[in-house]
């Protein structure tokens, strides 16, 4: 039975965000027959597009590239008649309550939706220093799951001192022969326990007190230039790769002060990726979670929309 006094709007889901994340909700939303909208960004890059090889997606033995697994989530969803939009949305506000109704403003126009899945993912943080863009994925690398099996081997730095540098430093010790933490201050951010293990293991080593002024090489990553922040002297340390380890930013802006957020702006939900905001879910990077990848954001995705099909049929009266 369909609740009486409901309310039009133009779309039972928008989707916000156009990688792995929001095209998986995509591709459910769709097939489920609901009225979807996803808005995709109109000049965003997202992660999965500038990563040159995943060769850890489930299904693609032979590994593929970023941009191209894209496209083919992309194409799934047209299939299944998602309606697409090109433009960057630009606001996100709810305009009425019981039930609540969201509208999303993209490009000229304004949206409404009973439900939203907030999938605007989020970008590492850099460097910003000499070389990181030019070797980006010719030996600078933000993501140790990704890369890290092309290390076997060989020497990489990894700078950061926080949980991801030192997790991160610990598993590039499965592949490398030696992995050199460079860090800022002269002790690390991360978690104890992490610190112990770091410590214990020889294939670590240390460079305390340290800023990166360069990354160097010809083709590849040869090396990092680091200046010691107490007396200014700079060295440069051997290197076949460099992780970047300083961060993550998430792109989350558009959903300030209407969801719960951690400290770094990560939106928080419970496991079924509900916010604490009616009919908003999220899923994928700008999600706060532990493990960041292209497979752990599809299934976000299609999670979210499962709670947000049965918010849908709560809201509309649905009796089963
Ligand atoms: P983070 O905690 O913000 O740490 C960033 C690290 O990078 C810090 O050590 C910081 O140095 C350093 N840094 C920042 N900007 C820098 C710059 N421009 N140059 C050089 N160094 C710079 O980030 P994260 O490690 O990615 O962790 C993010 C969140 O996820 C944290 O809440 C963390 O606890 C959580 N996390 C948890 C786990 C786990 O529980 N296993 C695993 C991964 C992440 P300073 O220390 O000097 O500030």
């Amino acid at each position: 039975m369909e609740h009486a006094n409901l309310p039009e709007t133009n779309y039972d889901m928008i989707i916000l965000g156009g990688g792995p994340a929001g095209y998986t909700a995509g591709i459910y939303a769709a097939r489920a027959a609901l009225k979807t909208l996803l808005i995709e960004g109109a000049g965003t890059v997202s992660q999965i597009t500038i990563t040159d090889m995943i060769e850890n997606y489930p299904g693609i033995p032979g590994g593929i590239g970023g941009f191209e697994l894209m496209q083919l989530f992309k194409e799934q969803a047209q299939k299944f008649g998602l309606e697409i939009l090109p433009k960057d949305a630009t606001g996100v506000r709810k305009i009425s309550d019981a039930p609540a109704i969201w509208e999303v403003a993209a490009g000229d126009r304004t949206f409404t939706a009973l439900s939203l899945i907030a999938a605007t993912g989020a970008m590492w943080r850099s460097l910003g220093v000499p070389g990181e863009t030019q070797f980006a994925g010719k030996g600078v690398s933000y993501c140790a799951t990704c890369d890290g099996p092309f290390y076997r081997n060989r020497t990489v730095a990894v700078v950061g001192g926080g949980d991801t540098a030192i997790q991160e430093a610990l598993f590039l010790t499965h592949f490398a022969d030696k992995v050199i933490v460079i860090h800022r201050r002269d002790r690390l951010r991360a978690a104890g326990m992490l610190q112990n293990r770091a410590f214990a293991e020889k294939k670590i080593e240390f460079v305390w007190n340290a800023t990166v002024e360069e990354i160097t090489g010809s083709d590849f990553v040869t090396g990092v230039k680091v200046k010691d922040v107490r007396t200014g002297k700079i060295r440069e340390i051997a290197a076949d790769g460099a992780f970047i380890f300083v961060g993550r930013l998430p792109y989350t802006d558009l959903f300030k002060g209407l969801v719960a957020m951690d400290k770094t702006g990560f939106i928080q939900t419970d496991e079924n990726l509900r916010t604490d905001a009616p009919g908003i879910f999220a899923a994928g990077d700008c999600r706060s979670k532990l493990f960041r990848q292209v497979v752990t954001a599809a299934g976000d995705g299609a999670n979210a929309v499962h709670s947000a099909e049965l918010y849908l049929d709560e809201v509309k009266g649905r009796v089963y």
